[in-house]
C-alpha cells in the first residue's frame, strides 16, 4: 500500500534518534508531548508532502524530539493524535462542544487544563444540557486549548 506515508523511511529516522536499535523497543522510547499546525506545509520524516497537522514526539531516554505528521504518528507510533485533532475541529466549528477523552488527557498532562477543569470535562463531556454557569465553564476551557494550539509547539 503506497498512499505517500513511507513506514520504511519513518522506521529508519526514527531509529536513528532512538537508543534501541530494533523498531519495537524503539518505538517504546517515544511520547507523544506536543501538537501544532503548520503555517506553512511542512515534509513529514516520512517523506510526505504535505503535512499541517504536526505532532512532536520526545524520545524519553535520548531526550530527542522531533515532528512527525497526525497520519503517521497514528499508523505506525500507535499514538491518537487523530482524536485529538478531531477535539480541536469540533470545538473550533462549536464551542459549546466539549473535547473528548483523548484530549482532555494530552491537555491536562500537558498542563494546559488544570485538575479541576480536568474533572469538570470528564463530569460532563457527553451532557448537551448545561447550565449557563457549565457552558462558560467548558467554553473557557475551549478557549485554553485552542490557545495552546496556536502557539505552535507546546512542548
Ligand atoms: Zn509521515
Amino acid at each position: 500500500m503506497s498512499d505517500g506515508y513511507n513506514f520504511q523511511q519513518l522506521k529508519i529516522e526514527i531509529l536513528a534518534r532512538s537508543r534501541a536499535t530494533d523498531w519495537e523497543t524503539a518505538k517504546a522510547e517515544w511520547k507523544l508531548v506536543g501538537i501544532g499546525e503548520a503555517e506553512e506545509c511542512e515534509t513529514c520524516l516520512c517523506g510526505h508532502f504535505p503535512i499541517i497537522e504536526l505532532c512532536t514526539i520526545a524520545n524519553q531516554v535520548t531526550g530527542e524530539t522531533t515532528d512527525v505528521g497526525n497520519v503517521c504518528v497514528k499508523r505506525f507510533l500507535g499514538f491518537r493524535s487523530d482524536l485529538i485533532f478531531a477535539s480541536i475541529k469540533r470545538i473550533r466549528t462549536d464551542p459549546d462542544k466539549s473535547i473528548g477523552a483523548e484530549a482532555a488527557v494530552f491537555f491536562h498532562e500537558r498542563g494546559i487544563i488544570n485538575a479541576w477543569e480536568y474533572k469538570f470535562q470528564q463530569s460532563n463531556h457527553r451532557k448537551r444540557n448545561l447550565t449557563a454557569k457549565q457552558l462558560a465553564t467548558r467554553r473557557k476551557i475551549n478557549q485554553k486549548v485552542l490557545a495552546s494550539i496556536a502557539r505552535r509547539g507546546i512542548v
